[in-house]
């Protein structure tokens, strides 16, 4: 069944100066776009463009900031799209003068902190394909840096004013203690009431940087998160099965993994994968009237590759796979490891069939 009552969707929004790539992430992790063709992206003049995917696990939109975007335009119901969103991604052109950037990240954060606290608030740094990896830590840093000294400085300036207003105060020892009760409460309200600080990813859609950090994104709004990644680890320690991942398969996200560590090439192997599937499904499995996606219950592949691994592929609900790696003499004892997930618990079903992974969810 559907472990996530088909309602609860993490919602996403993507937000940037003009060309700062956000229609181009879109189109390469959401609709297959390669990324050349992105260079032909026409640009639009709308604020925002809705995209609410019914195909995927993710749904989101996307915001752009033309020269002044308003948040005091009354047409424009930012408080209700902030109190809906779970994550805002910010996405910062590396290649062009971050300046404007950073002071709308600064504008953004702030205000959509006022309406809605617990949103997590992402920055891509975007379009790092360019350059070296020594370059592109620099990059991080200083727009980190930037980036926190801004929010600091906004902390520091109520600090400043509030001082300003204590000399008023004539006694001098009232000042004092007052200033210093003031200054405690204002440090100790400042971590309770400070916009949660933005986490940074170094992105391209030229490789997989991209999807990882989407896949990132999306994990920290998925509240059965640490339940999914403890099913994945029962069910690796028990079925020969080397590393499991839920993936969204449209967009090549994972939702989540077992606590073994996650190196790029084997992330980037299920990528290819599920592009296989669904390329043979969409050539080969489609009938006349039905569009969409091709994916499906009876949705499964096996991919043997040559170095004695073997890939697993298996639907799990309407969005998402299990892709599986594991040893070909594991795969051979099919139909001998076989089982079943019974509430928390894993128990062996002997002779049931001859499919390791179907019966785990
Ligand atoms: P938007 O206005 O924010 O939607 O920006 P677009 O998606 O239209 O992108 C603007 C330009 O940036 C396009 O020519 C894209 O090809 C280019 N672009 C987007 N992402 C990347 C990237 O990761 N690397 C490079 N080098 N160019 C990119």
């Amino acid at each position: 069944s559907d472990p996530f009552g088909g309602e609860v969707k993490p919602r996403i929004l993507l937000m940037g100066l003009r060309r700062s790539g956000k229609s181009s992430i879109q189109k390469v992790v959401f609709h297959k776009m390669s990324p050349n063709e992105t260079l032909f992206l026409e640009s639009t003049n709308k604020i925002c463009r809705e995209d609410v995917s019914n195909s995927s696990f993710v749904s989101f939109q996307i915001w752009d900031f033309p020269g002044q975007i308003d948040f005091f335009d009354p047409t424009f119901d930012y408080e209700m799209i902030f109190r809906g969103t779970g994550a805002l991604i910010f996405v910062i052109d590396s290649q062009d003068d971050y300046v404007e950037a950073l002071s709308r990240l600064h504008l953004t954060v702030t205000r959509a902190y006022k309406v809605n606290p617990n949103i997590n608030f992402e920055v891509f740094i975007h379009k790092v394909d360019g350059l070296s990896d020594d370059h592109k830590i620099e990059k991080q840093r200083d727009i980190h840096k930037r980036a926190n000294d801004d929010l600091a400085d906004a902390a520091l300036e109520r600090i400043h004013l509030r001082f300003l207003s204590f000399y008023s105060v004539k006694t001098f020892y009232v000042n004092f203690y007052v200033t210093s009760f003031y200054l405690y409460l204002e440090t100790n309200m400042m971590s309770i009431s400070h916009p949660s600080a933005p986490s940074f990813y170094l992105t391209s859609i030229y490789d997989h940087s991209i999807f990882e950090a989407f896949s990132k994104v999306v994990q920290k709004l998925i509240p059965q998160l640490p339940t999914l990644e403890n099913l994945l680890n029962i069910f690796i320690s028990n079925s020969g099965i080397e590393k499991a991942f839920l993936f969204d398969v449209v967009s090549k996200i994972y939702i989540a993994t077992d606590s073994s560590p996650v190196d790029m090439q084997t992330y980037e192997l299920c990528c290819d994968m599920i592009d296989v599937v669904i390329d043979i499904s969409c050539i080969y499995g489609l009938t006349g009237e039905e569009a969409g996606i091709p994916y499906d219950k009876e949705s499964m592949a096996i991919i043997r590759l040559n170095n004695t691994t073997v890939m697993y592929l298996k639907e799990v609900t309407k969005f998402l796979a299990l892709v599986c790696f594991l040893r070909e003499e594991s795969f051979e004892r099919k139909g001998q490891r076989v089982f079943v997930c019974q509430g928390h618990k894993f128990s062996q079903l002997p002779g049931h069939g001859s499919d390791p992974v179907a019966c785990i969810f």
